[in-house]
């Protein structure tokens, strides 16, 4: 499939909870039990809180790394910009992502609570492990080959960018529905029901990227 951009997978919370079960059950399967989570922010925070709830941990702590800018577009490397925001010295710690692609954030996090947090242990886990990825994490849910993952708590946000680079890619500033339906399968693999494409324009319009409502186009406010 020769695509015009990246290829994008569209996920829902019930991938979501099957992928955090599988990582959970691996974790329950090792004989291993945290005493603490820490969720990588932004990423990691909603499969940080459903790993609380499938192993029965209540402390939930953060950190924030800053790695991919705009959708599937890398930032530069890795870094740390909130520290660890909670006491894990002596702790058995889940530090938990959502996805390993090039690994640097995980690693950078891991180092970062080793250092200043004195734990007892640091593992790793995520819903999704690219294959070739320098960092392994000691638990995840799935092996993929590099997609970039829609996750459903980052759908407007990808979905925004998305279409603001086909509008690049197209130098155009107005199309149809029906042009940005063919256009996000062309680039990206994406196809989407007209409900959800109308709550995108609406959040687009919000944003004040595109001019809405104003008619059935899908017009750039420049
Ligand atoms: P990395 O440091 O390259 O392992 O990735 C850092 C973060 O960027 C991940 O935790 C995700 O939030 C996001 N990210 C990287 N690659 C992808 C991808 N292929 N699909 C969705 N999100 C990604």
């Amino acid at each position: 499939m020769d695509l015009k951009g990246p290829l994008c997978y569209v996920l829902d919370f019930d991938d979501i909870n099957n992928y955090a079960y599988q990582t959970a059950l691996k974790i329950k399967q090792s004989g291993w039990r945290p005493d603490v989570v820490v969720g990588i922010a932004r990423g990691g925070w909603v499969h940080a809180r459903i790993q609380c709830d499938l192993l029965g941990i209540r402390s939930l702590f953060s950190v924030k790394v800053d790695h991919w800018g705009v959708t599937a577009t890398k930032d530069g490397k890795a870094k740390l910009s909130v520290p660890l925001v909670g006491d894990v010295e002596g702790k058995r710690v889940l530090l938990v992502d959502d996805i390993t692609d090039t690994g640097e954030s995980l690693t950078t996090a891991v180092e970062h609570i080793i250092e200043v947090g004195k734990p007892a242990d640091v593992r790793s886990a995520t819903l999704m492990h690219i294959a070739g990825s320098k960092f392994v994490p000691d638990y995840f849910g799935v092996e993929i080959t590099w997609a970039w993952e829609i996750w459903p708590w980052n759908f407007f946000e990808d979905l925004t960018s998305l279409i603001m680079k086909i509008y690049e890619g197209e130098k155009i500033s107005e199309m149809s529905t029906a042009e940005l339906k063919k256009h996000l399968r062309e680039y990206n693999n994406i196809v989407l029901s007209d409900e959800k494409l109308s709550k995108i324009k609406a959040h687009m319009g919000f944003l004040g990227h595109i001019v809405y409502p104003l008619d059935k186009m899908w017009r750039l406010d420049e």
